[in-house]
């Protein structure tokens, strides 16, 4: 799908036009390998399928209702998880019926927003707390509609989510004691095991998780409450939890773009993660050569975080990042191999919070740009 573009200006409102070449493009800007994305979701979706799970792409990555409905239609994936409220707006906006907000609402006027999209789509929330399930409710009884609940529980990752058993039964037990609530199932995901270096260590971790899962579930089956939806996993862990016979919904979200902090753990065999193509690239442009074995270019922390690491440098493999300020990164050049107005072509660390940043992406296939999907909800952080 290409946005209606008539109304931008290219290079003031839009970085490129389709039909462009990709070197003409204006940078700094977001680039989707439209074949590496589309490998990407290809892949995750031949894993569950083979394994008999969901999937609910996480759609806090990337902020995109075309890459989210991309995930459903062709990658198989049976909704979306959002982070907030007001970015799940944007969504159901769209005609997404199926949102689960994967992190607590408990502000009066945001649960009175959620059950507003709860009037034309399905949507789930995580719970934690027993006064915010009766405020779930109440918010839910007043738009007379139904909100499904999933009790979030503490697996190892020591932010959110109430301890695995007893607690989380009372919890179950306090959703389906309200008529307007839905208990649908768990809510186990492990976020810091997501980027534990090694292989080994990121499994002992989801090896306890899901025992720790597997012995709430059973607990809630003996009291008659059944887990439709046993949810968590991501990027770094989700070949566990997709295996593990006790998960049945899985959260990947990074898979689609990666990125350099993904790329640097290591898989079964001690090597770089390779699973995923780099589809997500930030092109830039060389904007000063004056020094031996450096380069700047024009893509700054105003176009990327770096608070998970320097961007790689994809498009040569002798550069090598230095430094990133406001708006330049400087770049080791030990060959001289770039000029001014040279492109190049970065991995940004962290495809979440440096999608943010930006107002499109640019899909571009074999050299020329294709289509640019809007960031929909950019800075939708309410
Ligand atoms: C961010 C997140 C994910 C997805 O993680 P990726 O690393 O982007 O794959 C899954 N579940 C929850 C709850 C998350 O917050």
């Amino acid at each position: 799908m290409t946005a209606n573009l008539s109304s931008f200006e290219l290079g003031y409102d839009i970085p490129a036009l389709p039909g462009m070449r990709q070197e003409d493009i204006y940078t700094p800007a977001l680039i989707i390998d439209l074949d590496a994305f589309e490998d990407n979701i290809e892949r995750l979706r031949a894993f569950c399928a083979q394994h008999n799970v969901r999937h609910r792409a996480h759609a806090k990555m990337h902020r995109s209702v075309d890459v989210a409905r991309f995930q459903i239609e062709r990658g198989g994936a049976c909704g979306i998880c959002c982070q907030k409220v007001s970015e799940a707006e944007v969504f159901a906006r769209a005609g997404i019926t199926d949102i689960l907000i994967s992190n607590q609402v408990t502000r009066k006027e945001q649960l009175e927003r959620l059950a507003r999209l709860a009037k034309t789509s399905r949507i789930l929330v995580c719970a934690d707390d027993a006064e915010n399930i009766g405020a779930i409710a109440a918010a839910a009884a007043a738009q007379g509609v139904a909100i499904e609940v999933l009790v979030e529980i503490d697996v190892g990752a020591g932010r959110c989510g109430v301890q695995p058993g007893a607690s989380a039964l009372a919890l179950a037990q306090a959703v389906t004691a309200q008529p307007a609530l839905r208990f649908s199932g768990l809510q186990a995901y492990h976020g810091p095991a997501q980027h534990y270096r090694t292989y080994e260590q990121r499994k002992a971790a989801i090896d306890e998780a899901i025992g720790l899962t597997k012995a709430t579930v059973d607990l809630l089956a003996k009291h008659d409450l059944h887990c439709d939806i046993v949810a968590g996993a991501g990027t770094g862990t989700f070949m566990f939890e997709g295996v593990s016979g006790v998960y049945n919904e899985l959260q990947a979200g990074s898979y689609a773009f990666m990125d350099a902090s993904y790329a640097a753990i290591l898989d079964k065999n001690g090597s770089r993660n390779d699973e995923f193509r780099f589809a997500l690239q930030l092109q830039t442009t060389v904007m000063s050569k004056t020094m031996d074995g450096q380069a700047v270019c024009d893509a700054g922390l105003k176009s990327q975080t770096t608070e998970s690491g320097l961007p790689l440098v994809w498009s040569h493999p002798d550069v090598t990042t230095v430094t990133v300020n406001d708006e330049h990164a400087v770049l080791s050049d030990p060959g001289n191999t770039l000029a001014i107005n040279d492109t190049v072509r970065l991995i940004a660390s962290h495809c979440d919070p440096t999608c943010n940043l930006h107002d499109w992406y640019v899909g571009v296939r074999d050299g020329v740009v294709e289509t640019l999907w809007p960031v929909s909800a950019r800075g939708k952080s309410l």
